[in-house]
C-alpha cells in the first residue's frame, strides 16, 4: 500500500495542529513512521501514543515534521474525504448490473470497501483487498469484518463472481483469523450454482472456523435467496427460488440453525434471512431464532421478528393511544405488507386507529423486487394515487414510507461516496424524488416510518408541531435510512 498521503482541507483554529503549522491542502504523509492511508487510519494513528510524531508535506513540496503531546487524542484535523473503493467482481447476481438505465450516477457504483465493512456492516467479497490490506486490517484491529462468500469451493466461486483470480476466499479470510480478525458471512443463494452441495461445504468450512476462543473466528453465516430485478438483458442465466423452493428450504434448515445454535452455546451462528420466508409465505421464527445482538440485521436477518417483537410490546403500552382517531396510510413492499397489514389491524383494535396498508409494486426495477428498500418515488407516488382514487370521500391524515427507501447521503457515510455526489440532507428516493415533492404531489403529509410504530408515532407529532426538517436527520429517527441499496428491508 503506497504512502500517498491523506490532504487537509480544515485545521481547527487554536488546535494542536494549528499550533504546530499544519493548514489546509497540506498533506498528512505518516504518523509515527507509518502512512495515513485514509480517514480511518487516521484515527487508529493517531489514538495510538500519547506524543505523535507528524510528517507532512506542505504544498510547496517541502516537508514539515512535528512531535505532538495530544495523550491519545484528535488534534484538530479535517482531513478530505476518502473516495470509496470498486470491487474486482462480476457477479452473475450483481444488483448494479441489473439496474434498469436512468438513475443516479453512484447507484451503478459497484462499491466494495472494508473501511464500509468495518463501520456499517456492508459486505466485501474481499476481492480489492490484496495482502497489504489484509495487514492493514490485522494491524489497525478493524474487527469485526463482514465477507461475502458466496461458496467456499474455489470453482463455485469462480462461476459465481465471474473473477478467476478470487476463488480462494478461505486464504484469505485465514489470514484474517489468524491475525485475530473475526469475520460475519453470509451466501446469497442461487438454485444451481451455489446450493445443494456447494452449500454444504461452504457451510461445513466455514463452521470449522466458527470463533471459539480468543483468537479470530467466524462469528455467523447467512444464507440470503438470490434476488433478480426485471432487467437482466444480456445477463447470465439465473433461477430464482420460488415460494416452494424457498419452503423447502426452511424446512431442509431451519433445524440445522437450531442444532447448531446448541453446538455453539445458546448463540445463533447459522442465520437463514427473512426472504426465505416471506417469499414461501411462513412466518418468521421466534426471537430464540436469532442472534442475542440481531447481527446481520443490515443483511435482512432479524428485521421481521424485531418489528414483530416491538409491535407486541408498544400494544400493551398506554403511548399506543397515541394513534387514537389517526388515519393513516402505509406503503409498503409486497414481500412486508402482509405482516404489516397483521400488526396495523391489531394496532386498530388497540388503540381505535384507522391504519391501512397498500403493497407497492415495483415498477421501476419490475415485480419480481418485493422488498420496501428498493422502492422508487414515483411507485410510491402512484400506489398513493391509486388508493386515494379507489376511496371517494375523505382520504387519510398522512402517507407513511419506508424508511428503507429513502437516503439522505449526509452521515458518515458519507465519507466513501464518489467525489462530488451532491448530498440531499432532506431525503431522496432512489430515482432522486425528495419526500418534499412526494408530500406535494399526494397531497397529504408523507413521513418516512421509522423502524417500528414507535418511531411513526414521533414522525406523526413532529410534522404536527412543524413542516418537513430541511434534514431528515435531524427531525426523524434514521434508524432504516441509507440502507444499502439491494439490501432486503421491510
Ligand atoms: S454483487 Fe457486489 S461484489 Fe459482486 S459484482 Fe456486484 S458489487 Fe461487485
Amino acid at each position: 500500500m503506497k504512502a500517498q498521503g491523506v490532504r487537509i482541507i480544515a485545521v481547527e483554529a487554536g488546535s494542536l495542529a494549528w499550533k504546530t503549522g499544519l493548514r489546509a491542502d497540506d498533506l498528512l504523509l505518516e504518523i509515527n513512521g507509518e502512512p495515513v492511508l485514509d480517514q480511518l487510519s487516521y484515527q487508529f494513528l493517531i489514538s495510538q501514543r500519547d506524543r505523535t510524531h507528524l510528517k507532512v508535506r506542505r504544498p510547496d513540496g517541502s516537508l514539515l515534521q512535528a512531535r505532538l503531546a495530544n495523550g491519545g487524542e484528535g488534534i484538530g484535523l479535517d482531513l478530505a474525504a476518502d473516495e470509496v473503493k470498486v470491487c474486482r467482481m462480476n457477479c452473475v447476481f450483481c444488483f448494479v448490473h441489473q439496474m434498469p438505465p436512468g438513475f443516479r450516477k453512484s447507484l451503478y457504483l459497484k462499491d466494495e470497501d472494508i473501511r464500509l465493512s468495518f463501520l456499517y456492516g456492508h459486505f466485501t467479497t474481499l476481492s480489492s483487498s490484496d495482502g497489504a490490506e489484509l495487514d492493514r486490517i490485522v494491524r489497525e484491529r478493524l474487527s469485526p469484518i463482514h465477507v461475502s462468500v458466496h461458496a467456499t469451493d474455489p470453482q463455485a466461486r469462480v462461476k459465481v463472481t465471474g473473477n478467476p483470480r478470487e476463488g480462494h476466499i478461505l486464504r484469505k479470510i485465514d489470514h484474517l483469523l489468524e491475525g485475530r480478525v473475526d469475520v460475519h458471512t453470509q451466501a446469497v443463494i442461487a438454485p444451481g450454482l451455489n446450493d445443494g452441495a456447494t452449500w454444504e461445504r461452504t457451510l461445513a468450512e466455514l463452521w470449522e472456523r466458527r470463533k471459539q476462543g480468543p483468537g479470530g473466528g467466524v462469528l455467523s453465516l447467512s444464507c440470503v435467496p438470490v434476488g433478480l430485478t426485471a432487467h437482466r438483458e444480456g445477463l447470465p442465466e439465473v433461477a430464482s427460488f420460488t415460494p416452494e423452493g424457498a419452503a423447502a428450504w426452511i424446512r431442509r434448515w431451519e433445524p440445522e440453525v437450531r442444532r447448531r445454535t446448541r453446538e455453539n452455546g445458546g448463540e445463533p451462528w447459522l442465520l437463514l434471512a427473512d426472504e426465505w420466508y416471506t417469499r414461501a409465505g411462513i412466518e418468521v421464527p421466534g426471537r430464540s431464532f436469532y442472534s442475542r445482538t440481531w447481527s446481520q440485521l443490515e443483511n435482512g436477518v432479524g428485521l421481521v421478528r424485531r418489528f414483530m417483537e416491538h409491535t407486541r410490546g408498544f400494544l400493551d403500552r398506554p403511548r399506543a393511544l397515541g394513534f387514537r382517531d389517526r388515519r393513516l396510510l402505509l406503503l409498503t413492499g409486497a414481500s412486508f405488507a402482509p405482516i404489516l397489514e397483521r400488526a396495523a389491524a391489531r394496532l386498530n383494535r388497540a388503540a381505535g386507529a384507522s391504519v391501512r396498508v397498500a403493497a407497492v409494486r415495483n415498477r421501476a426495477f419490475g415485480d419480481s423486487v418485493t422488498v420496501a428498500g428498493l422502492l422508487c418515488g414515483r411507485d410510491l407516488l402512484y400506489a398513493a394515487h391509486a388508493d386515494r382514487e379507489a376511496r371517494p370521500g375523505p382520504w387519510v391524515d398522512a402517507v407513511v414510507v419506508p424508511s428503507a427507501s429513502l437516503r439522505t447521503h449526509t452521515g458518515p457515510t458519507d465519507q466513501y461516496t464518489l467525489r462530488g455526489a451532491r448530498p440531499r440532507a432532506e431525503g431522496t428516493f432512489l430515482d432522486d424524488m425528495t419526500l418534499a415533492e412526494l408530500a406535494a404531489q399526494v397531497g397529504v403529509p408523507v413521513v418516512p416510518g421509522g423502524e417500528h410504530f414507535s418511531h411513526l408515532l414521533d414522525h406523526l407529532r413532529w410534522i404536527e408541531r412543524q413542516p418537513l426538517p430541511a434534514d431528515l436527520a435531524r427531525g426523524f429517527h434514521t434508524g432504516g435510512l441509507n440502507q444499502p441499496q439491494g439490501a432486503y428491508n421491510p
